[in-house]
């Protein structure tokens, strides 16, 4: 057996696709990226939608809209990857690391009020492996304290929390289509907000500040308007645009997404019932959404006391594993930078990913429990 930790779903709906955009020839940014923004903006139920290469670029840019004072800080979990924190750091915002909530791995509101101090701008919720963050209390707290809220939905693809979608809570929502997220375009990411005029800048922004991209000229050279190549550069840009090969594969595996998180849920479920009498191991996290059929969770993992002992065990077993994440104050980099979080770095030790995707089969679950057991019997 050879189980992968994370594998997309592609087939002949994506070279369709792609085939499409060779007929047009038209490979950069293009009607492709436009419709992928409006189906991704229906499908999600959020306002509107810009389309980048990357969450990453998403939530840079989406900081850098808010022109926020140099050396003003963020707030945001130290149990994330790299690119939360990066995004501040690229916009020159020092990061300020908040811990978590011990079961659901999500921000800890009474640390987050902790850590608050007056230089604090912005707050960047993850909702980690797909587990909510309490959008209620990270809302009312930034409301008092003035500050803007950008969700990291990079785990959730399609998630509601309390019957409102995940990315619509705050000011921005960033998604992303890296390849082991929930659905894919290869790279790629989305910006999204229901304010349509606080995203209208990004459209110049990941076009390098030019007001008008190719694309858009180019509709107004076939107008007959001698005028054609005309634009403005005013204000400083990006190269971070998507593109059409990737929104066609964006296309079609957004009519799959639904399809997706529903067979993700399954497995999870199936994890769940799997492990629930095996000593020494326990979920990762609550999976409080799992019976909510508009759930859309990334991750499944365990904690487990002799976490290196199981990684051994199970690559021995060709089942592969990971661990999200190393909490990014514990790395060399981000060591510099404030905040203190002794939950993170606790529950980090016995943190343990294992296969969840949209291919995995119900035996391939059945072999990765009963390898679970088998290291339960002989260890605990
Ligand atoms: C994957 C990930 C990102 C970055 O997404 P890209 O599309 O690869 O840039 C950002 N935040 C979190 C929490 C992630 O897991």
């Amino acid at each position: 057996m050879d189980v992968r930790l994370f594998k997309p779903s592609l087939g002949k709906e994506e070279i369709d696709s792609i085939q499409k955009v060779f007929d047009i020839s038209w490979l950069g940014l293009g009607e492709k990226v436009l419709d992928f923004e409006k189906k991704w903006s229906k499908h999600i139920n959020i306002g509107h939608s810009i389309a980048l290469n990357s969450a990453t670029a998403a939530l840079h840019l989406s900081l850098a809209l808010f022109k926020f004072e140099n050396g003003k800080k963020v707030m945001m979990p130290s149990m994330t990857f790299a690119s939360t924190a990066t995004a501040a750091l690229y916009n020159n915002l020092k990061p300020v690391f908040v811990d978590c909530c011990e079961k659901s791995l999500t921000m800890d509101i009474e640390d987050l009020k902790r850590k608050w101090t007056s230089d604090c701008v912005a707050i960047i919720p993850v909702h980690y492996g797909g587990e909510p963050c309490d959008m209620e209390a990270i809302m009312a707290f930034a409301k008092i304290k003035n500050m803007k809220v950008i969700e990291d939905c990079a785990h959730t693809q399609g998630g509601f929390y309390k019957g409102k979608p995940l990315g619509s809570w705050g000011d921005i929502g960033c998604f992303s289509f890296e390849e082991k997220k929930g659905m894919t375009t290869g790279d790629g990411g989305m910006a999204c907000s229901n304010d349509k005029e606080l995203l209208e800048p990004l459209k110049s922004m990941r076009w390098v500040g030019i007001d008008k991209d190719t694309w858009r000229r180019n509709k107004t050279k076939s107008e007959n308007n001698e005028r054609h190549w005309y634009y403005e550069i005013s204000l400083l840009g990006y190269k971070y645009n998507m593109n059409n090969l990737a929104a066609a594969v964006g296309l079609a595996q957004l009519k799959k997404l639904n399809k997706f998180n529903k067979h993700k849920s399954k497995m999870i479920q199936l994890y769940l019932e799997g492990i629930k009498n095996i000593d020494g191991i326990e979920p990762l996290l609550p999976y409080s959404l799992i019976n909510n059929d508009r759930s859309s969770y990334w991750l499944f993992g365990v904690r487990c006391k002799k976490r290196d002992e199981l990684i051994k065990f199970l690559t021995s077993l060709g089942i592969s594993t990971g661990v999200h994440f190393t909490p990014l104050n514990m790395q060399p980099f981000f060591s510099q930078y404030s905040g203190e979080t002794p939950v993170a770095s606790e529950v980090y030790k016995h943190m343990c990913t294992l296969p969840l995707h949209m291919e995995l089969t119900v035996e391939e679950v059945d072999y990765v429990v009963s390898a679970l057991r088998s290291f339960s019997l002989k260890h605990f």
